[in-house]
This record gives structure tokens, sequence and C-alpha cells, in this order.
């Protein structure tokens, strides 16, 4: 069997139909075909994939790197549903160090300094929330969560946590003062249309915060040294959108909204770790809020 691979006739962000090559293989290549075998764990036939290249590119007039071809629906409900394995992908969450806890408790800590209001009233959507664990954290703290999630796996993993998962975002038009999209945008066919489509659940002083694989380098380094494997902000057919800083704010100006610089956090007891944690977050990260 072969997936059909679709090309990205323009620039996902900005539409221009100007991009250079960064990189170009053939899914046999060895060192392509290794990592490939390796990592979705031989579930992935050996010409399966031969129709599509990887190919990142980047484009010529925002600077946007993107993968062109990417797979089609079918390849991409293949690799979602049957080549990453879904019991592997939720026995690693449920395993997950203390670290990944506490990353989303500090999460929720920023989110509480946001609002004037009780988490209670505070209406919260993860988008691509997976497993459900960031949304059961939320939940926890007191807050009014909503998951939204395309497999159904997780959806049904997260109903028998407790959680509320949303099934249509058409109904849910102004309806979220945040909106959580953690590890999601890299992975998307259309970034600008799901990112108006997040703006449109806004409510009108609501924030999105987006969190990315790092970009930063991506291009030079592609370029100097060529692919190898552990790129992973260029991971062959799911990181098909390669975000900096720069891109992030150009995808949120698409609707219009601006990055919003949460309000400060730093404490007597822990001033240097606070300075440093203040400095990267203003101007070096891939997670960024964004207000309407
Ligand atoms: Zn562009």
């Amino acid at each position: 069997m072969q997936v059909d691979f679709l090309q990205r006739e323009a620039c996902p962000l900005c539409q221009s139909g100007q991009s250079h090559t960064l990189c170009d293989l053939d899914y046999d290549e060895p060192k392509l075909k290794a990592f490939i075998e390796h990592f979705y764990q031989g579930r992935i036939g050996k010409t399966t994939l031969l129709r599509g290249r990887y190919r990142v590119v980047k484009c010529g007039q925002c600077g946007f790197v993107y993968q062109d071809p990417i797979l089609g629906d079918k390849g991409m409900q293949l690799l979602y549903h049957d080549w990453v394995d879904q019991e592997h992908s939720l026995q690693k969450k449920k395993n997950a160090p203390a670290k990944l806890y506490q990353q989303y408790a500090g999460q929720i800590t920023t989110l509480s300094r946001l609002f004037d209001k009780p988490p209670a009233q505070t209406r919260v959507l993860d988008f691509g929330m997976g497993w459900g664990y960031w949304c059961r954290m939320a939940q926890a703290h007191g807050y009014d969560v909503s998951g939204y999630e395309l497999s159904f796996e997780r959806c049904k993993h997260a109903r028998q946590m407790g959680l509320r998962v949303i099934d249509n975002l058409a109904q849910s038009e102004n309806q979220f003062d945040f909106i959580f999209a953690n590890q999601v945008f890299e992975h998307l066919a259309e970034p600008v249309q799901v990112f108006s489509e997040l703006y449109r659940c806004l409510k009108d002083d609501g924030i999105v915060y987006l969190r990315v694989p790092d970009g930063r380098g991506v291009d030079s380094r592609l370029q100097r040294h060529g692919w190898s494997p552990g790129f992973d902000a260029i991971h062959p057919l799911e990181h098909i959108n390669c975000f900096t800083r720069k891109t992030l704010i150009d995808l949120a100006a698409s609707t219009g909204l601006h990055p919003f610089n949460p309000p400060l956090r730093l404490k007597w007891g822990g001033i240097r770790g606070g300075i440093r944690r203040e400095i990267s977050d203003r101007w070096f990260t891939t997670h960024l809020m964004f207000r309407r």
C-alpha cells in the first residue's frame, strides 16, 4: 500500500508562492528510512511513503519553514491512529516524570494571574488536549475546563477521567477566557485557518497561549549540515510547520492579535532564576500569549 501526499501550493502563513528548498530527501534515503523504521517501530510499510518526499522549504517572503509535500488525509489518519503507538503514548503520559506535572502547575499558576475572577468563572479550552492530563490539572485548580481533541481514543480516555470534551468548535463562539494550545500548531496543514477558528472562540478580552517546538536556527543548520535524526522541530511527517517566535507572531497577526506579556512574577527569594526566566520568556521562547 502507498499513501498520497499533498503539495502545499503556497506558504501556509503568508500565501506567498516563493520558497527555496532547505532539504530534499527520498523516504528511501538510508538515514531517513532507518529513523522512520525505528521511530514508528516498523508500523509503516517499506513502500508506503514512496509517493512522497521529505522536503523542507523556507518561504522567501515571511521566512516560515515548513514541509512540502505533507501526508494527505488518509495518510494523516493512519499516522495519528495506527502508526503512532497509542498504548505507548498513553503509558508515556501516565508515567511522565514529576517535572512535567510541575510544568503544568506552573502554567496554571501563570493563568491565575491573568484574570480578575475566581477560577470557577474562568472558562478554559485545552485545544489538542491529548490524553487530558493538563485539563485535569486545570480542573483540579478549580477552572471551568473543556478539552478538544481529534483522536477518538484520547477523547474517550479524557471522558473517563471526568473531563468535558467538546466535539465541535463551531458552537463555541465567544466562549473562552483562555485557550491553551500546547504542541499543536506544528502538526496542522492549515495553521492560519485553525488559529482564526480559535480566535472566534475567544471572549473579547480572552487570551490564547501557543507553545510549539523551538525552530530557531533550523534553516541554517539544515543548510550547513543536512537533515539528521533529532531535528525535533522538523520531525518528518508530523512536525510539518516549524515556528520561531517571529513566525508565531505572524500567525497571530493574521487575526490582528499581538503578543501579550503576563504580569511579572519576580519574587525576592528567587530573583536570579526569576530574572533569567523573565528574559527567556519575553525574548527567546516559542511559547507566547496573545490577548484579544
Ligand atoms: Zn510565507
